[in-house]
């Protein structure tokens, strides 16, 4: 099958297996390339296919020599669709591991399910008795409560009242007004009961009741503060308060883990092109101009550099820097420096169609988002017959051991 790239709006609905293979190889490599870290030896990632979760995934196999679980929930190829990014990432992650002989094992599901909490808490206990760190990387438009059967839908809106602002359409190069009108509180609360913390708690408590958190365990989740220009739609707006909700959590388990010597932290991350990210309005825009600034500067950063500095610099470091006053790890400190964030307020008020592609770095966003999705990538021939039918070994063997038990009875 020759795959090319199909855009609806802000996804793509296709994905490369070798183009994917390819930047996960990249990543390995960046880590293999900076120092070891003195890091965790057993690693459950939920949310660990893609972006910052893949990122963590790779960072604790090939910089701390960890052995990993990771939860997902992607889509494998069908006779009429390629498998999803996430897909062809844990496949190519798995290959990478298994052949310098690091420990990796899948689960595919959904995680805000108890089943795939039990499958999960199954293969701990059977494979590595505890784990010593958690990441909580999930970024899901939806979420079935495992107690209510209840779908709570996300949104992206602005709280109060009404935002209007610029936003860009990157792949027509156009930049446009967009009106978001505010959310109403069922919107909020939903939006909360997706990207909040209650999920995050449901895995530490039972993963804990269950025995399988060890001493001086650490529990990580990802957010993100942003300057002024995106709070109306960001930190200000639902989003934020579900990451209220999910900082406010980080409290509630540091204080429950420590009975174990463990904590649970935030890391506020620099916005990067992800799956997550594209469907934030205003986001795509200022990422355009932060990416140039931060190109020029040479401090430009994606998951993979964010991820291995708070593992290196936060998480394992003898003498880790101090959190910031409310409690977080910030590996944002880059994107927000003073005079990156004044120049793009500079730029802001000048970008238009017209000048998108001079102001800002439009073409890197979308060199980025591409390569997503396995595309764009150097030494790949996109012309050429791939075979999208990939497998990830460890969800094979997974499912031959449920046949044998089924055919046993
Ligand atoms: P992403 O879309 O790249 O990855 C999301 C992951 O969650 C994937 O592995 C996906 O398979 C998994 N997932 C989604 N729904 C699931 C479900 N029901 N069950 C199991 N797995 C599921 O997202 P990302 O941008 O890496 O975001 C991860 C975290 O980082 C989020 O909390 C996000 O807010 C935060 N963050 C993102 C940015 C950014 O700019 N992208 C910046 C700072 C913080």
């Amino acid at each position: 099958m020759i795959i090319q790239p199909k855009i609806r709006g802000f996804i793509c609905t296709t994905a490369h297996p070798e183009g994917c293979s390819r930047v996960v190889e990249e990543q390995i490599r960046f880590v293999k390339s900076r120092s070891p870290i003195n890091g965790p030896r057993n690693v459950l990632v939920i949310g660990a296919s893609t972006g910052y979760g893949l990122a963590s995934r790779i960072t604790a196999t090939f910089g701390a020599g960890a052995k990993t679980i990771g939860v997902f929930f992607e889509k494998e190829a069908d006779e009429k669709r390629t498998a999803s990014p996430g897909w062809y990432n844990s496949a190519a992650f798995e290959r990478f591991a298994q052949e310098e002989g690091y420990y990796a094992k899948s689960i595919n599901g959904d995680a805000f399910s108890h089943e795939i909490k039990e499958q999960t808490a199954q293969l701990i206990r059977n494979d590595l008795g505890t784990v010593d760190l958690i990441i909580y990387s999930l970024a899901s438009p939806r979420r079935t409560h495992p107690l209510t059967g209840q779908v709570f839908s996300s949104v992206l809106k602005p709280i109060g009242k009404s935002f209007s602002g610029k936003s860009i359409d990157a792949f027509r190069g156009e930049v446009k007004d967009v009106t978001i009108e505010p959310a109403n509180e069922e919107e909020i609360a939903n939006t909360v009961a997706v990207m909040g913390g209650e999920d995050w708690e449901m895995w530490i408590d039972y993963l804990a009741e269950e025995g399988l958190l060890a001493e001086g365990i650490k529990t990580v989740a990802y957010s993100y503060l942003g300057p002024v220009l995106t709070h109306a739609i960001y930190k200000d707006g639902t989003i934020g308060k579900a990451k209220e909700h999910l900082k406010a959590t980080a409290d509630k388990l540091d204080r429950k883990l420590q009975s174990l010597r463990g904590e649970a932290v935030i890391s506020v991350d620099k916005a990067v092109v992800t799956q997550a990210s594209a469907a934030i309005p205003v986001v795509p825009l200022y990422i355009s101009i932060l990416f140039r600034i931060m190109k020029e500067q040479g401090t430009h950063e994606g998951c993979i550099e964010q991820i291995y500095r708070l593992f290196h610099d936060h998480l394992y470091a003898s003498q880790p820097p101090a959190r910031d006053g409310e409690g977080y790890i910030r590996i944002d400190d880059l994107e927000m420096k003073a005079d990156v964030q004044q120049q793009i307020m500079s730029v802001w008020p000048a970008v238009t169609t017209e000048n998108l592609e001079e102001l800002t770095d439009v073409k890197g966003y979308c060199d980025e988002f591409y390569r997503l999705f396995g595309f764009n990538v150097q030494g790949i021939n996109y012309e050429k017959d791939t075979d999208p039918f990939v497998r990830i070994p460890s969800l094979d063997v997974e499912q031959n051991m449920n046949q044998v038990k089924d055919a046993q009875g």
